[in-house]
C-alpha cells in the first residue's frame, strides 16, 4: 500500500520542508516502502514555533477553558470516528498487529483526548490564608509552547498522553513523531484541522531526531519538552534543555520485573509473563522482561512458559487473527537477535525461540518470541533493556531476594508480583522501586491512572489527574486590602 508523499503540519497550513527534504517510512511487515515524509529543517521548527506563539496569544489564548475542553472532546471523538484508518496506518508503520492498534491503542489514543478534555475547565487555583491585610490567591496558567518527542513503539498513543493534557490545559504543541511512524501524528493534525483547532495549536513536524529533534530542544521560544524515548536520549535532551531551562518529562526505558512467587496462581501467572513480555512484540518500555522465579517452581513455571511461547507464531500484522507482527525495523530486529547472541555466550539457556521468523513471503523483520532461563542477574540481557521478545527468567529463594533482585537495576518503571498471599502482596508492592507495580496482572493501563517512571526510567507522570500538573504554571497574585 503506497500512502505517498506527506508534508509538515505548520500554523494549520501543509508545507514541504524549507530545504526540500524528505525521508521514507517503511513498512517492516514486507520492507516495502510506503510514504515518503518531509525532514523538516531549523527553518521549519523556527516556523513552527513562531506558529505556535502566535495561537498562544491569539484565538487559542482567548478561548474559555470550557470551549477548548469542547474542541479536545471533538478531537476525540472525531479520531474514534476514524478509528479503521488510524489504526491501519498504525500498523503498516510499525508492524503491529492489527487488533492492537484497532481494538486497543487507537481508541485508548481517542479516550485520552476525552479524559483530559473533561479536566479543561476542572483547574483552578486556591485564595490563600497570608500574615497581614491582603488578598493572595493563584492562577494556574499554560506552560506555553510544548514540544511533544516521542518514539515509535505506541506512536500515536504516546503521543496522546502529552498532546491530549497540553492542548486541555491551554498550551500549544509541536509534535514530533518518531522518524519510522510518523504517519499517524500527521493523521491527527488533518483531523486537528476538520474539528476547528485554530492554526497554530497543533504543528506535526516530522525529521529525525539528530536535526529536528536537536532543534526543537535547543529551541528558546519552546517552554518545555515532554519526552518518551530512549534513557541515554533523555539525557541529552536533558543536558541541551538546561540551556533554555525548560520544563520537562522524561518517560525512558525499562527493565521491568515481573515475579512469580510459588504461592500464586501459576496459569494466570503464566497467561501474565508472556502477555507481559510478547504485548506490542517486547517494544513496550514497561515490557515484563526479567521474569524473576520462586526457586521451588521455576522448572514446572518456565516448563508452561516455553510451551505456550512455542505455540506463539508470528503473522501478518494486518490479519486480524495475529498477535504477534513484525519487529520494527531492520535496525532492531539485529539488534535483539544481537541479545540473543550475548546470553547463548554468556550461559542463558534457551528454552524458547531465539531466532527471526518467516511468515511465509521471504520479507519482513519477524522475531520468535524467545525465552532464555537460568540468567542471572550479572548477565546482560538481566540488565539492558532489549526493547523485543526475549523473556530473561532469573530464580530467588525468598520474598526479601525477589525485591533485592527486583530493584537490582538503574530503571524502576514498573514490576509485577503474583501471589495469592495478600499480604506479601502489598508488601512487596511497598518495597518495589517502580512507578507502576501491578498485582496478579500485567500491562494493564487506564487514562486515569498516572504512568511513569522512578530511578532512570525517568520523572514526571503522564495520565490521570497527576499529568495536569506538569502542563500548567502557578502564578501568585497579592492584593493589598491595607
Ligand atoms: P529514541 O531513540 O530516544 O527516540 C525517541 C524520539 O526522540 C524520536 O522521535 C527520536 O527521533 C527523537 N530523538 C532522537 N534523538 C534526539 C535528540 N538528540 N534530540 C531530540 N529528539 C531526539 O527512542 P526510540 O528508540 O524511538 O524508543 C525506544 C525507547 O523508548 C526505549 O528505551 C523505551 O523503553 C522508551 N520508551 C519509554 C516509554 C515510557 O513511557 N517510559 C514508553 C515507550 C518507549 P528519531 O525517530 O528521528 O530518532
Amino acid at each position: 500500500m503506497l500512502i505517498g508523499k506527506k508534508q509538515l503540519l505548520i500554523g494549520g497550513e501543509w508545507r514541504d520542508a524549507s530545504n526540500g527534504q524528505t525521508m521514507p517510512v517503511i513498512n517492516p511487515a514486507t520492507e516495502d516502502v510506503i510514504a515518503e515524509v518531509a525532514s523538516a529543517s531549523r527553518e521549519d521548527v523556527d516556523a513552527a514555533v513562531a506558529a505556535a506563539r502566535a495561537a498562544l496569544s491569539g484565538p487559542w489564548g482567548k478561548l474559555s477553558a470550557r470551549e477548548r475542553g469542547r474542541l479536545v472532546y471533538k478531537l476525540g471523538e472525531r479520531l474514534m470516528e476514524q478509528v479503521d484508518e488510524v489504526a491501519r496506518l498504525e500498523t503498516l508503520h510499525n508492524g503491529k498487529p492489527i487488533t492492537e492498534s484497532r481494538h486497543i491503542e487507537i481508541p485508548m489514543a481517542a479516550e485520552c483526548l476525552l479524559y483530559f478534555a473533561g479536566w479543561a475547565d476542572k483547574v483552578g487555583g486556591d485564595t490563600i490564608p497570608v500574615k497581614g491585610t491582603a488578598l493572595v490567591y493563584t492562577l494556574r496558567e499554560p506552560v506555553g509552547v510544548v514540544a511533544a518527542i516521542v518514539p515509535w513503539n505506541f506512536p500515536l498513543l504516546l503521543a496522546m498522553w502529552k498532546v491530549a493534557p497540553a492542548l486541555a490545559m491551554g498550551n500549544t504543541v509541536i509534535l514530533k513523531p518518531a522518524s519510522q511512524t510518523p504517519l499517524t501524528a500527521l493523521a491527527l493534525g488533518q483531523l486537528a484541522i476538520d474539528v476547528g483547532f485554530p492554526p497554530g495549536v497543533l504543528n506535526v513536524i516530522t525529521g529525525s531526531g539528530g536535526t529536528t529533534g536537536q532543534a526543537i530542544v535547543e529551541h528558546p521560544g519552546i517552554d518545555k519538552i515532554a519526552f518518551t524515548g530512549d534513557t541515554s536520549t533523555g539525557k541529552g535532551i536533558m543536558r541541551t534543555a538546561a540551556e533554555t531551562l525548560k520544563h520537562i518529562t522524561l518517560e525512558l526505558g525499562g527493565k521491568s520485573p515481573n515475579i512469580v512467587f510459588a504461592d500464586a496462581d501459576l496459569d494466570a501467572a503464566v497467561r501474565g509473563a508472556t502477555v507481559g513480555i510478547f504485548y506490542g512484540k517486547g517494544e513496550v518500555c514497561a515490557a515484563g522482561s526479567r521474569l524473576l522465579v520462586d526457586k521451588a517452581i521455576k522448572d514446572q513455571f518456565i516448563g508452561k512458559i516455553a510451551e505456550r511461547t512455542r505455540k506463539m507464531v508470528p503473522g501478518d500484522p494486518l490479519d486480524p487473527k495475529t498477535r504477534l507482527g513484525a519487529i520494527s525495523s531492520k535496525a532492531q530486529l539485529e539488534r535483539v537477535l544481537n541479545y540473543v547472541d550475548i546470553a547463548k555466550r554468556e550461559g542463558g539457556s534457551l528454552v524458547a525461540g531465539g531466532s527471526r521468523a518467516d511468515i511465509g513471503t521471504g520479507k519482513g523483520y519477524f522475531m520468535q518470541p524467545t525465552v532464555f532461563a537460568d540468567v542471572t542477574p550479572a548477565m546482560t540481557i538481566a540488565r539492558e533493556e532489549i526493547f523485543g521478545p526475549v523473556l530473561a527468567a532469573i530464580d530467588f529463594v525468598d520474598v526479601d531476594e525477589a525485591i533485592a533482585r527486583a530493584n537490582d537495576t538503574m530503571y524502576g518503571l514498573a514490576a509485577g508480583v503474583w501471589t495469592r498471599d495478600i499480604k506479601k502482596a502489598h508488601y512487596v508492592a511497598s518495597k518495589l522501586q517502580a512507578g507502576t507495580v501491578w498485582v496478579n496482572t500485567y500491562n494493564v493501563y487506564d487514562t486515569a491512572a498516572p504512568f511513569g517512571g522512578y530511578k532512570q526510567s525517568g520523572f514526571g507522570r503522564e495520565m490521570g489527574r497527576h499529568a495536569v500538573d506538569y502542563y500548567t504554571q502557578t502564578k501568585t497574585v497579592w492584593v493589598d486590602l491595607s
